[in-house]
This record gives C-alpha cells, sequence and structure tokens, in this order.
C-alpha cells in the first residue's frame, strides 16, 4: 500500500540526473524524457526525489525506446520504500542492536524524527534488514578480509533454546575474530544433523584456507563424534563456560543450602512492619497503644516513648532496616565466582554492624537502654513463617535497590539525637 503523505507534508526537494548521459548503443548524448517523482523519509526530514530520465532523442537507434533512471537513487532509498536508506539502519541497529521492540521504535521513529510507519510496514524493514545483515554475514568475500591476517582458526558449537518446547538453535562460532558463522535450528539434533553442521563448518574453513587449531564445545555426544569424524587431527576441548558451570554445580549446591539455613533464622520482618505501621497508626490517631500482642512486640521492637516525632523517625528506621534486610534475604544474583550465598551473608553482616553501631551511638547520646528490633527477628521468626516468606518473594522484584547500611544509620543517628535533646 502506498504510503499515505499528509497534504501540508513540507519536502526538501532533491534532484538526481543520470550520470552517464550517452546513448549506450549509438553513443549520442541522451535527453531528458521525463521526471519521476518519489517521496520518502529520511532522518533529516522528508524528501521528494525528481529522478530525469533520459533516453536516446535518435528515433532510429535501437536505444531510443529504453529509458535510463539515474544511477545513484537506489543508493538513497530503494524502489518502493517510504524510506531512505538511512532510516533503514537508524531502524536495524535499534532492532539487532539495541534489542529494541517494534512499539519502541515506532514510538521513537514518530517522537524524534516525526516518522510514521505502522507496525506491519516497520515489521517489513526489518525483515529487509534482517535479509540483507544475513546475507553479508555470510559473504564470503567480506569473510576472507575479515580473516586475512589470522594464521589459526578456533571454532565453538552449541546448542541454544531461546524459547522451551521450540527447536534447538545450533550456532558456530569462530573465538578469534568473535564472530558467529552459521547457525541453524534443528528440530531433532540426530548425530547426522549435527555433523552436517560440523562439515559446513569446514567447508567454510577449507574456503578460508585458514587451519583449524581448536574446537570447542560442551563435549555433547553428537558434538564429540561429529567433530572427530570431520577433524580427526584437531582437538576437542571443553569449553570453559560449562566446565566452570558443572564444576561450580557442588559449591552452587552448598552455597543454596546455606541461603536456606540464612533465611530460616532471620525471619519474622513482617511482623516487626506491621507493629511499627500499627504504632504509627495509633499515633496518628492519637489514641494509647493498645494492649494486643502486636503493640506489645511493638514495645520491645522500638524505643519504648510516648508516641512522638521521633518514635515516629525511629519507626521509619526500623522500616528501612527491615527492607534492607527483605532485598537482602531475597537477592539471588551472583554465579559460580559471586555465590549469592556468600554476598546475603556479608550483607547482612554489614546490617548487623550497622546495627551495632546505632545500638553504640544511642548509648553514648542518651544512657536510656532499649530493647532492639534485632534479636526480635529472630524471636518473632517462630510467629510467622510461611506466609511471611512467600509474601517476601513477592516483593522482591521491586526492592532490589535498597538503602546501604551507612544510611539507615544516618536516619537511626538522626532519631538518636532527637531522643537526647528531650
Ligand atoms: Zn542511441
Amino acid at each position: 500500500m502506498p504510503y499515505a503523505w499528509p497534504q501540508d507534508t513540507d519536502f526538501a526537494r532533491w534532484e538526481l540526473d543520470v550520470l552517464e548521459r550517452d546513448c549506450p548503443v549509438c553513443g549520442r548524448r541522451m535527453h531528458i524524457c521525463d521526471h519521476r517523482y518519489r517521496h520518502f523519509h529520511t532522518l533529516g526530514g522528508p524528501v521528494e526525489l525528481v529522478c530525469k530520465l533520459n533516453h536516446c532523442p535518435d528515433p532510429t537507434c535501437p536505444g531510443h525506446a529504453r529509458t535510463h533512471s539515474p544511477e545513484l537513487e537506489v543508493t538513497i532509498a530503494l524502489p518502493k520504500w517510504a524510506i531512505g536508506w538511512d532510516v533503514l539502519c537508524w531502524i536495524g541497529h535499534r532492532r539487532w542492536a539495541r534489542h529494541w521492540s517494534i512499539s519502541q521504535i515506532q514510538a521513537e521513529l514518530s517522537d524524534r524524527y516525526g516518522i510514521r510507519l505502522s507496525t506491519d510496514s516497520l515489521a517489513r524493514y526489518i525483515r529487509h534488514y534482517q535479509i540483507m545483515l544475513a546475507a553479508r554475514q555470510q559473504d564470503p568475500s567480506a569473510l576472507r578480509r575479515q580473516y586475512e591476517s589470522v594464521a589459526e582458526i578456533i571454532l565453538s558449537i552449541d546448542g541454544l533454546q531461546p524459547e522451551k518446547g521450540h527447536e534447538t538453535l545450533y550456532v558456530v562460532r569462530e573465538l578469534t575474530q568473535k564472530r558467529v558463522w552459521f547457525a541453524e535450528a534443528l528440530i531433532s539434533a540426530t548425530a547426522a544433523e549435527v555433523r552436517r553442521l560440523i562439515a559446513q563448518a569446514k567447508a567454510w574453513a577449507e574456503a578460508l584456507g585458514k587451519p583449524v587449531a581448536l574446537w570447542l564445545s560442551d563435549r555433547q555426544d553428537a558434538f564429540v563424534t561429529g567433530i572427530a569424524a570431520e577433524f580427526p587431527e584437531v582437538p576437542h576441548r571443553y569449553c570453559q563456560n560449562h566446565f566452570l558451570r558443572d564444576v561450580a554445580k557442588p559449591v552452587l549446591e552448598a552455597d543454596s543450602h546455606t541461603k536456606v539455613q540464612m533465611r530460616k533464622k532471620v525471619r519474622g520482618l513482617r511482623a516487626i512492619e506491621q507493629a511499627v505501621l500499627k504504632r504509627q497508626g495509633v499515633a496518628a490517631s492519637g489514641t494509647a497503644p493498645g494492649d494486643d500482642g502486636q503493640a506489645a512486640m511493638t514495645a520491645t521492637a522500638v524505643p519504648a516513648d510516648p508516641p512522638g516525632p521521633e518514635s515516629a523517625s525511629a519507626g521509619a528506621v526500623v522500616l528501612d532496616y527491615c527492607a534492607a534486610v527483605r532485598g537482602i534475604l531475597n537477592d539471588d544474583q551472583g554465579g559460580p565466582l559471586h555465590p549469592p550465598g556468600l554476598r546475603m551473608a556479608a550483607a547482612l553482616e554489614e546490617v548487623r554492624a550497622s546495627i551495632q553501631r546505632d545500638l553504640d551511638e544511642k548509648k553514648g547520646g542518651s544512657q536510656r537502654s532499649n530493647s532492639v528490633a534485632w534479636p526480635v527477628a529472630s524471636t518473632a521468626a517462630s510467629m510467622t513463617s510461611g506466609p511471611n516468606k512467600r509474601r517476601s518473594e513477592a516483593t522482591s522484584r521491586t526492592s532490589r535497590r535498597l538503602p546501604r547500611p551507612s544510611i539507615l544509620e544516618e536516619g537511626a543517628a538522626r532519631t538518636a539525637r532527637g531522643s537526647s535533646r528531650r
């Protein structure tokens, strides 16, 4: 469907002439016989391109019937495109290098450049770009240029499942140039199918005239037999990533067990939070704290002042600590080299030290001794078990970024100073 341009579009006018003006048959200078107008978007704004069409003026010349278009037109925009190459490259780069979604690209094109494309045509342009990219990726002459100065080739093969239940995508990469050579989705990765890919890699290496020094893979059976058959002399090593992951398995298992132990020990955040919130609610409504269990817990959890501004800010500090600890307990980032359990232990230790510093400061500032939230946390743990854990998991995604204990201490210090001035 042709692109619908608004009536008031302000086009920049570009003119293109034929460069080779002599008739290819008789050699006479050709005449301009017509003009072709086309419109497309560029990143610089909408363009009206005027193509001057030429033909041989001699009606007896066999070249007379043929009309010549400007040679450079295709370097600005391909026929029937509503965008120039600059826009296509912009779209392709956002899609494949930045992994933007089509709707993101669509919105940004519209907001930033005033280029409005339907999702259908955007998808079509992305497809064009993808085809060109694939053709260039496998272009033998480009590949030869890249490998001119390479002495040896190191190849790797691995199967990836982009989505569960879908066929596995087998990717052959060359590691000295960090380049994907080719990839193919295999519905059934039989030894014969996998060997075909390895043979294809062999053909590529031979076409480049470069020796293969090494193969890397996770050494699944089909790779081992296929590579041994096609590259009998070439060593085949375990991929470092897979190797590390396998070696790390027992480490991560132990780490995971430790995490469970720590989570068992540090519990009851919800009860503390509820107590603080309830107390704050009571303070806001101006009535005395009730005599139920929650309030009793509050009495030990936060300074036993009559509700006032200090106790409110003390409550806020307690809530901040709870949020920090919850985040720590739910943080499962980190791989085998930075086991999450070790991170968790270090972070909890930091919180403990931070609370201790708060306590020390408070002792220095005012002599009133208070029970603190911390010991209560493990006491309360026995009261709230299951639901608390589920709740923590639910909040974990939103509470990834957490205040550092030092920031929490500032709040605690303010509160402590406030209390001691009274
Ligand atoms: Zn002619």
